[in-house]
């Protein structure tokens, strides 16, 4: 392999511009070409590639987004897409792809390798950490930093005025950032999709939280939680069924996948660029590049995209044990 391309696709996470920098610098370190493709696979298909260079890269990795911008492709979804991204990456001269994204993107990606063998490497970048074959995906870490940050905010005006608060994070369907980010926070509660715990049993847990003294409650929501239909039918319903408290709701939305990513994710991004292109160099195709047990190593994309990931029983029970 001579000449790499990269992209991001997908939603957006803290740690893309870090992973782009890595990969680039890697294929410099190695005097390989590097072409940066802007919009994912929309801009694969259109051949709106970039050279990158070592320098192509200074200043952004304390950067959050994507300087290559991300995008959904309908297109690539069809064959004659595919074909067309094929024909524009020829043209360039590029003999392997390096895709930053979730799910979806390997999806593509693993399509794109079968149809016509073109080498493939992943690189995870979510914040929702719900990808098979790594403890943390690109973004996860940064993410839990701003959800907590925002919790203790919420904490002040909450603790001021006796006041309960539902607080909605994202992560899709699963419960790693509430998880996390619960505990970090100090919620009294942590509703996540992977368990179930009841209205009924809510309700039951708030009102001892409250008459054990408690000025202020935090409940953290995963959005993918099914308690209620959505958060405000949650919040009706407690308002309904529990005296003593003030009920607000707060939806941090969209910050939580902005910002400047954390220490950890820019040292992650680094060494999964590091690996993604000295393994594509090597020969392998069709990866996805993870941390397990702080060591850096392969998934088959195949086992990536179908694989679920498990919440962690323990931060259930240290969880449980801390809302005492
Ligand atoms: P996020 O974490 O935001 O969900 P993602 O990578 O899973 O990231 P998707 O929108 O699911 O995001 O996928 C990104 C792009 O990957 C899609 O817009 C599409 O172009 C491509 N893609 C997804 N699934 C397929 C598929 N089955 N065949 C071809 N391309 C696909």
């Amino acid at each position: 392999i001579k000449k790499i391309a990269v992209l991001t696709s997908g939603g957006d996470s803290p740690g893309m511009n870090a992973a782009i920098r890595s990969v680039v610098r890697t294929c410099a370190y190695h005097k390989i070409e590097c072409v940066g493709v802007y919009r994912g696979y929309e801009g694969l298909i259109e051949g709106d590639f970039k050279e990158m260079n070592a320098r192509s890269v200074r200043g952004i990795i304390n950067k959050g987004g994507t300087i290559l911008k991300s995008a959904r492709s309908k297109e690539f979804r069809t064959v004659e897409g595919r074909q067309k991204a094929h024909e524009a990456l020829k043209k360039a001269g590029v003999e392997g792809l390096v895709v930053i994204g979730g799910d979806g993107s390997f999806t593509g990606a693993l399509i794109f390798n079968q149809e016509f063998g073109f080498p493939v490497m992943g690189i995870p970048g979510t914040i929702d950490n719900d990808i098979f074959g790594t403890s943390h995906t690109l973004g996860f870490d940064t993410a839990l930093n701003t959800v907590v940050e925002a919790i203790d905010k919420i904490r002040d005006t909450a603790s001021s005025h006796n006041r309960l608060f539902f607080i909605e994070v994202m992560g899709r369907d699963v419960g790693h950032i509430a998880l996390n980010a619960g505990i970090a926070g100090g919620a009294e509660e942590i509703l996540i999709p992977e368990e179930d715990l009841g209205l009924d049993r809510l309700v039951d847990s708030l009102n001892k939280s409250r008459t054990s003294g408690k000025s202020s409650s935090i409940v953290i929501v995963a959005e993918g939680d099914k308690i209620g239909k959505n958060i405000f039918e949650l919040k009706d319903y407690v308002d309904q069924n529990m005296e003593g408290y003030d009920v607000r709701v707060s939806v941090l939305g969209h910050m939580q996948r902005g910002g400047a990513p954390s220490c950890f994710d820019r040292v992650l991004a680094s060494r999964m660029g590091v690996k993604a292109v000295e393994s594509m160099l090597g020969g392998e195709t069709n990866f996805m590049v993870g941390l397990m047990n702080g060591k850096m190593l392969l998934t088959p994309l195949d086992k990536a995209i179908k694989g679920k990931t498990k919440i962690n029983l323990e931060l259930l029970r240290v969880s449980d044990i801390m809302s005492t």
